[in-house]
């Protein structure tokens, strides 16, 4: 495939005569044989063609447009555009002027195209042309149909098809038989621009118009070759909006946003341009959807056309700057390289592309149409079945009510036989109908027999089957209900985990709580004064059962001093229990001293039994004599006054004790109070000394401010005033001041007392507060 550049062509337009007039000096020259543009002093740009301000219309279109129009009718696509700012002659060159103010020789490029081509077509009788013709605007990147102003700008999308062509969706294309129709259709989009132009400032410089003839070629069927069928392809006129800059416009706010959108699509024609023109381009992104236009030339530019750029320059040297950007602008394009190819009928491709596919549908259509055949045989058979299972069912029950009508009959007939006396005819053919029965029953059981086998069944084969199908649809439906059991039962099984594993929180939930309370219990008790008291009062009730033993002792002990000569009996208890009492008393006093061992009352009781005992046997050897007697009967009245005086330190130090254990808690809430108070306390004094701050800040300024009256008050006296009067005014308004600042400083004091004051109570009624709660929780 051949790689065609895309060829650049530069037209310097004359110098219009409002330049003339102005004197304006021309700052472009042309060298025709080297086809280069000098502009300026120094540079210069070599192109394809040049053109000068005397080249005609014809001469451009015979150069840089026939050669284009050749492609277009051989398939080729084909794009001609025209660059440069605005009056640069753009629009003169490409044809978009309205051809009534025109002259025929001053036609543009269109007109000229329209004109050769259906010249083309009249002589080229053999083959069958389909022409079209559309007209899109892109103004502010809206694309407006200008040959159906009716269409909606939103109507209006650029797609690409299958093969990469690009489709505007929407705009109308219309169908054209002759070149007057195609001027007519251009010189109302062109009037379509132009009546923009009066209602928009410069629309159409502003806008670009993209005017499209899409050729579809196909030899008559008498010519018709089978190696060329039909091609299609089209040429893109394009005028470009003006390439002038921002700056020169002069425009600003609404209209300078207007005029970046609308330059945009040139930008971005330049963008694609380069990459285009790059060497490396296969790799590069191009950058086509940046703007409408570059989408709308996408297949045209980078593809598959034959492109030709006019750049149309003023040789005014006022417009130095935009003719040089111009031209180095075009110069870039000048490194575009397409390959154009001959564009044969896509509709024939397609069909070419489907026709497996279409066979593939056509198989698929034929099984399908056999399975509905096998599926519509099945239907009937099935159908069939049906009624043949009904009749037999009603020829089975018809049978049933025979054999039973049969079965009576014989038995009647049987009877008839036995009893009524029949002739001997009639009984023969009584006989002979009976053994008919007979054997035809027989017959009826023995097929019976084959057909259910061994086991004689009296239901028929078609209930059987028709039993086993109901059957098995309840098997059915109870497989699916164990399904769904099974799926319930697991689910179930989760949940009860589920409960399980809950309950056992639960349960070591409840066991910790326990633990919690029992400790809680437990550090209650173990207060160290609670804990003392408690093990008192056990002590206490202790003592006080073995003091009134000890009495009761005492008493019996009192009763039978003054009678020794009692019976043997009685005296060996009475002594036995002196010893007991003795025996307690050391046990105790020698326990006494250390008051804080808490005896257990069954240890005590113990000891008594031991001393008991072996005072019992000191007893029974010794004699009783009086002096034992007196001996006992003062250690036991010594003892006596021990344990008083010891039960009068006891009820002291528990009294003590038990002073202590309240004071301990009174100390502890107080503690806890105290605390609690610390802490507001703090906030307190954080809050008192935020505001020490903000006073002292007060009185910085306050004392600036007297400073600054004072400073004013010695000012008269340094300049000495001789207005005395004046200056005893100045003095007393300022004393007027000092004591209106006082009163407002005082005021402002007393009211942060009392706010401070307020602070405090409710602070003191919060603490109440918390006390009542504290003791209420305590009760
Ligand atoms: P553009 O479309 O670039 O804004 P136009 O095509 O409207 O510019 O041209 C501006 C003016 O210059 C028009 O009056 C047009 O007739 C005139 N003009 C442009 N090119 C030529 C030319 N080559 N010869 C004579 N007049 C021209
Ligand atoms: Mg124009």
């Amino acid at each position: 495939m051949e790689e065609i550049p895309v060829k650049v062509a530069v037209r310097v337009r004359p110098l219009l005569s409002k330049e003339i007039l102005h004197n304006q000096q021309v700052c472009v020259r042309l060298v025709q044989n080297a086809n280069q543009v000098i502009i300026g002093k120094d540079h210069v740009f070599t192109f394809d063609f040049v053109f000068g301000e005397n080249s005609t219309q014809e001469e451009v279109y015979a150069v840089c447009i026939k050669p284009l129009l050749v492609s277009l009718t051989e398939g080729y696509n084909a794009l001609v555009f025209a660059y440069g700012q605005t009056g640069s002659g753009k629009t003169y060159t490409i044809g978009g002027e309205d051809s009534a103010s025109v002259a025929a020789d001053e036609r543009g490029i269109i007109p000229r195209a329209i004109q050769e081509l259906f010249h083309h077509i009249s002589e080229h009788r053999n083959i069958n042309f389909h022409v079209k013709v559309s007209y899109i605007e892109i103004y502010k990147e809206e694309l407006r149909d200008l040959l159906d102003l009716e269409t909606s700008m939103k109507d209006l999308h650029i797609r690409e098809d299958e093969k990469g062509n690009t489709v505007i969706v929407g705009s109308k294309e219309f169908q054209v038989e002759c070149a007057d129709e195609v001027i007519s259709l251009l010189e109302s989009g062109n009037a379509a621009r132009h009546t923009g132009t009066t209602q928009m400032n410069e629309h159409s410089s502003r806008s670009h118009a993209i005017f499209t003839i899409s050729i579809h070629q196909k030899q008559s069927a008498e010519y018709q070759n089978a190696a060329q069928d039909s091609i299609s392809s089209k040429f893109h006129f394009v005028d470009l909006a003006g390439s002038e800059r921002l700056a020169k416009t002069g425009n600003t706010g609404e209209r300078f946003k207007e005029s970046v959108k609308i330059n945009s699509g040139l930008f971005a024609l330049g963008n694609v341009i380069s990459a285009l023109g790059d060497p490396k381009r296969k790799s590069a992104h191009i950058p086509y959807r940046d703007a409408k236009i570059t989408r709308i030339l996408k297949d045209s530019l980078g593809r598959n056309a034959k492109i030709v750029m006019i750049t149309c320059i003023s040789p005014s040297s006022l417009d130095f700057d935009e003719s040089l950007n111009s031209l180095k602008y075009a110069n870039r394009a000048k490194n575009i390289r397409n390959k154009p190819v001959v564009n044969y009928n896509p509709e024939k491709d397609r069909i070419d592309e489907m026709e497996p596919e279409i066979r593939l549908l056509q198989e698929a259509l034929q099984s399908q149409q056999v399975s509905n055949q096998h599926l519509h045989d099945l239907n009937e058979e099935k159908g069939r079945v049906s009624s043949l299972e009904e009749k037999l069912t009603r020829l089975q029950v018809q049978y049933f009510s025979y054999r039973n009508c049969v079965d009576e009959a014989l038995l009647l007939l049987v009877d008839l036989n036995d009893d009524v006396s029949l002739r001997r005819s009639q009984r023969d053919r009584l006989q002979s109908w009976i053994s008919m029965v007979q054997k035809v029953r027989k017959e009826a059981l023995t097929v019976q027999e084959t057909d259910t086998g061994t086991e004689t069944s009296p239901v028929p084969h078609h209930i059987t089957v028709l039993q086993q199908k109901r059957d098995l649809e309840k098997c059915q439906v109870l497989a699916m209900n164990e399904e769904l059991f099974s799926q319930k039962n697991h689910e179930v099984q989760i949940l009860q985990n589920q409960t399980k594993a809950l309950l056992q929180e639960k349960k070591e939930q409840q066991e910790f709580l326990k633990e919690a309370q029992e400790t809680q219990r437990l550090q209650g008790y173990t207060s160290p004064p609670v804990l003392f008291l408690a093990q008192m009062t056990e002590f206490h009730i202790r003592r006080q059962i073995i003091l009134s033993k000890l009495e009761d002792q005492d008493k019996v002990l009192h009763c039978h001093l003054p009678d020794q000569s009692d019976e043997e009996e009685d005296n060996t208890r009475c002594e036995e229990k002196t010893s007991y009492k003795c025996s307690i008393n050391q046990t105790w006093t020698q326990n006494h001293a250390s008051l804080c061992f808490l005896p257990d009352v069954s240890d005590m009781k113990h000891q008594v039994d031991k001393s008991g005992l072996s005072n019992k046997s000191a007893l029974q050897t010794d004699t009783n004599t009086g002096e034992e007697s007196d001996s006992l009967q003062n250690s036991h009245v010594i003892n006596m006054q021990k344990l008083t005086n010891s039960e009068l330190r006891l009820a002291k130090t528990e009294q003590k004790i038990r002073k202590l254990a309240l004071n301990m808690k009174r100390k502890e809430e107080l503690i806890k109070d105290l605390v609690r108070t610390g802490k507001d306390a703090l906030s307190v004094s954080w809050q008192c000394s935020l505001k020490i701050s903000q006073l002292e800040q007060e009185i910085e300024q306050a004392k600036t401010q007297l400073s600054e009256t004072q400073k004013q008050l010695q000012e008269p006296d340094s300049k000495e005033l001789r207005d005395i009067p004046e200056k005893v005014m100045l003095q007393k308004e300022c004393q007027k001041k000092t004591e209106a600042a006082k009163l407002k400083v005082q005021k402002r004091e007393a009211r942060e007392l009392a706010q401070k004051v307020a602070q405090l109570k409710h602070q003191l009624s919060q603490i109440e507060e918390r006390l009542c709660e504290e003791s209420e929780k305590k009760k």
